[in-house]
């Protein structure tokens, strides 16, 4: 009798930096998280950061579970606070690169006031912003980034609230380096991640992502594909925008580009300084 060949299942390329054994993941079918993951361990293998000084943080919510699916020391903190956990680690042990990769109600709503903070504070740390302009998790309702007169859960007749502009709010806050990009931008995005792993203090990424199932279908935005079509015909790069002229509205255009790229002491840098003229000083 001939024997079969054993079959060997294809390995995934990324699987050094996902942990397989926790694979499927919970994403629905389009949804754009799964992309702003892979081009972040993409932007990860290009920065050479050493991985095993490298920290992934994330709150609650449909992003936060990436934390769970990536390789690294990884903690997935309760709602809102993934950016004073990563504060702490940074703080703690300053040989760390400390990454947040949360999504848009997590981070904005009831971690906005953290997220101002750190970037005020210029504490070193990259945070990854995917914004879908809505609490996926919990059934789709309104956020802090929905759109005027977007239909949600909670805003079926149209949402009557001015949303955050994400980049205008990060540079606002001081932020050293803010970009954003869509699930389409995968080459762009990763090529961003990667300056923003390599920069000195707070910077800032957000990766405007489709939730078909929820934001995209109440608004009649058809599915993760269309979405795709969407971005590419409602996009326009303009690097160095003044990140006030970047706002969102429904169905209008998304500006992406990296607006803010700038130096300036951090946290740390502040620290240290303070310690050196303590110590310079006559007791
Ligand atoms: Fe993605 Fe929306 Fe599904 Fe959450 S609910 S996994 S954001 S498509």
């Amino acid at each position: 009798m001939s024997q079969r060949p054993t079959v060997v299942p294809p390995k995934h390329p990324r699987e050094s930096l996902l942990r397989e054994e926790r694979l499927p993941h919970i994403w629905c079918s389009g949804c754009g998280i799964g992309t702003a993951l892979n081009c972040f361990i993409g932007a990860l293998e290009k920065s050479g950061l050493p991985l095993d000084k490298v920290v992934i943080v994330s709150g609650i919510g449909c992003t936060g579970r990436a934390a769970g699916y990536i390789r690294l020391d990884s903690f997935h903190t309760t709602h809102g606070r993934a950016i004073p956990f990563a504060t702490g680690l940074r703080l703690a042990n300053p040989e760390l690169k400390v990454v947040i990769f949360s999504g848009d109600g997590d981070l904005i709503a009831i971690g906005g006031n953290h997220f101002i903070h750190a970037a005020r504070r210029n504490i070193d740390m990259t945070v990854v912003c995917v914004n879908n302009f809505n609490y996926g998790m919990t059934g789709g309702q309104v956020g802090p980034t929905t759109p005027a007169m977007a239909k949600t859960a909670t805003s079926p007749y149209g949402n009557s609230e001015h949303p955050f502009n994400l980049p205008y709010l990060a540079a606002a806050s001081g932020a050293v380096y803010v970009a954003r990009w869509t699930t389409l931008h995968v080459r762009r995005l990763e090529r961003s991640l990667t300056e923003a792993l390599l920069k000195e203090g707070f910077s800032f990424v957000e990766v405007i992502s489709p939730c078909p199932t929820y934001f995209d279908r109440m608004n009649r935005l058809g599915e993760g594909l269309d979405m795709m079509k969407f971005y590419r015909e409602s996009s326009e790069i303009v690097h160095g925008l003044d990140p006030r002229k970047v706002d969102i509205d429904l169905g209008g255009k998304i500006i992406v580009g990296k607006f803010i790229d700038i130096e300036k002491p951090t946290y740390l840098d502040f620290q240290r300084e303070i310690q050196a003229r303590m110590e310079g000083e006559p007791s």
